[in-house]
């Protein structure tokens, strides 16, 4: 183990000024990013525990009387501020150099893997497509890897070639005015964003992107009971990857159309059926439209406004459910006649009649009465 006087080059005496001054300098010979040796990291992170521990009032004298071993006796932290990786460098190059001076973010890796954005398509359908489920082709626009290029972005028969700003690095030394001088600091190269690699002659199909916006045609399978927001995921159908990283998910979220004539409720279809004053009070059987084409319904005698007459199992199908379906309900409008013929007028007249003189009064009739006299 070195000795931490040894390692910042200074003596026993030093100030706090001289350890600043002298970590400065080692600290930006030994610099990962500029230092290449293969002991660079490890002098870099000796560095920074010596001048943690020596700018300690408290862990100077511990490491005076005992040495590094006395520190960790003493329950203090071994571990530089560089252990931990470069999270901790900003805060101490902060501390001597003020802010402003630090090291960019390389958490973001230019060359890295990236998957694939995924996509979002919204597609409207009829309400018999959502009832019966319905198979489409729909046209999507996604980046896949240029065809002309196989991704490199590079024309071809070239390669792009090692970044001649960064020379390869992908960063570059800026530098920076302080109160304390010139310092050099790094930041990610403006010519290759970071990659370390140039095209000087860009694939033409993709302009350098190794990506391009392509056409398709794909087909959606939408099963049977599907409702508005309903999404359906196509995996690998969204944009490509960066670099190989997987593609992106298309997903498609439906929006299914207001029908002219019936409304959906979850599971149940609602309509209206208009009836006259006889079929209401005598009953009848009727033909309805149905989601499943004409059906039969049956108007009980003493029918009311309003009532709900049902047809079972002409709904909506449940989403991943298949024998399982909703109802289809009809709400009954009575229509009172109009335009009375003769006979008519006669016949209602009669009818009148009998139910003034009747006691027990005839809940259908009372109504009847009502309308007729309003
Ligand atoms: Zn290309
Ligand atoms: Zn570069």
């Amino acid at each position: 183990m070195s000795d931490f006087y040894e390692i910042l080059g200074i003596d026993k005496n030093a100030t706090k000024e001289e350890i600043k001054s002298a970590f400065r300098k080692k600290a930006r010979q030994y610099h990962p990013d500029v230092n290449k040796a293969p002991d660079a990291e490890e002098k870099f992170k000796e560095l920074g525990r010596a001048y943690e521990t020596l700018m300690d009032d408290n862990k100077r004298a511990t490491y005076d009387r005992y040495g590094e071993d006395g520190l960790k006796d003493a329950g203090f932290s071994t571990t530089g501020p560089f252990d931990a990786g470069f999270g901790g460098l900003n805060e101490i190059f902060e501390s001597i150099f003020g802010s402003g001076f630090g090291f960019s973010n390389y958490s973001q890796d230019p060359n890295a893997p990236q998957d694939g954005e995924d996509l979002r398509l919204n597609l409207q359908i009829e309400l018999e497509e959502a009832v019966f489920g319905v198979k489409k082709e729909i046209k999507i626009k996604h980046m896949e890897v240029c065809d002309e290029c196989g991704g490199t972005g590079a024309q071809k028969g070239t390669q792009p070639e090692t970044c001649p700003t960064c020379g390869g690095t992908g960063r570059v030394q800026q530098v920076i005015d302080t109160p304390l001088g010139s310092f050099r600091q790094i930041a990610t190269c403006p010519k290759c964003m970071g990659k370390g690699k140039y095209n000087s002659h860009p694939c033409t199909k993709c302009k350098g992107e190794g990506r391009i916006e392509v056409q398709r045609t794909i087909k959606v399978n939408i099963p049977k009971g599907v409702d508005t927001g309903s999404r359906i995921g196509l995996a690998s159908e969204g944009n490509c990857g960066k670099n190989g990283g997987k593609p992106g998910d298309l997903i498609v979220v439906l929006y299914v159309k207001e029908h002219k004539e019936f409304k959906r409720n979850g599971f149940d279809l609602f309509s209206s059926v208009d009836i006259s004053f006889p079929q209401a009070a005598l009953g009848d059987t009727i033909e309805v439209n149905t989601i499943e084409g004409k059906q039969k319904l049956v108007i009980p005698s003493g029918t009311s406004n309003d009532d709900v007459l049902q047809l079972k199992g002409l709904g909506v199908p449940y989403l991943g459910h298949q024998n399982k379906r909703g109802n289809h309900n009809f709400v009954v409008k009575i229509k009172t006649p109009k335009d009375l013929s003769s006979e008519e007028k006669q016949l209602y007249q009669k009818l009148f009649e009998i139910n003034r003189n009747k006691k027990p009064s005839n809940k259908f009739i009372d109504k009847m009465k009502n309308v007729l006299h309003n």
